[in-house]
């Protein structure tokens, strides 16, 4: 994706933000637009070098804060298996998410989730448990890392 896509989505994002009436912080705003802005999932340590020396308020438990509120929103989601986080550009819906993530070249791809949570829900529901959040996360290898090896 090019970066031209990557700030479209962080500005689309700040303006779902406003709307909704969430606060949008400096710090906040920053950590939206490193996220959007790289194609790997990002880790918090990388994302507190790379906001370090702009941002004065970014020391780790406020990167924290910001990324679960972002995570909150809609804007990312966080991949357990990675310890990572990862804008999203479907931020306009409330949506589960299904993550092929490559252990070869660390990619992960956002695919849909519908049939998925479909199965979750019945299994949940048989349970009687109540769903407040799902990410699916997939490990294995991509197209191009698989024709490398
Ligand atoms: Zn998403
Ligand atoms: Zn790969």
């Amino acid at each position: 994706m090019s970066t031209a896509h990557h700030c479209d989505a962080a500005a689309r994002a700040e303006q779902v933000l406003a709307r909704r009436g969430a606060r949008i912080t400096q710090l906040r705003r920053d950590v939206l637009r490193a996220l959007m802005r790289e194609d790997r999932p990002v880790g918090a340590y990388q994302l507190f070098d790379q906001l370090k020396a702009r941002d004065a308020a970014s020391a780790p438990p406020a990167v924290y804060r910001a990324l679960d509120f972002l995570v909150g929103e809609g804007m990312a989601h966080k991949l357990q298996s990675l310890n990572a986080y990862v804008g999203c550009a479907c931020f306009e819906h409330a949506h589960d998410a299904h993550f092929l993530i490559c252990r070869g070249c660390n990619a992960a791809e956002e695919v849909p989730t519908t049939a998925i949570r479909k199965q979750v829900d019945t299994d949940a529901a048989e349970r009687g448990f109540a769903v407040e959040r799902m990410v699916v996360e997939t490990v294995g290898l991509c197209a191009d890392c698989k024709g490398r090896a």
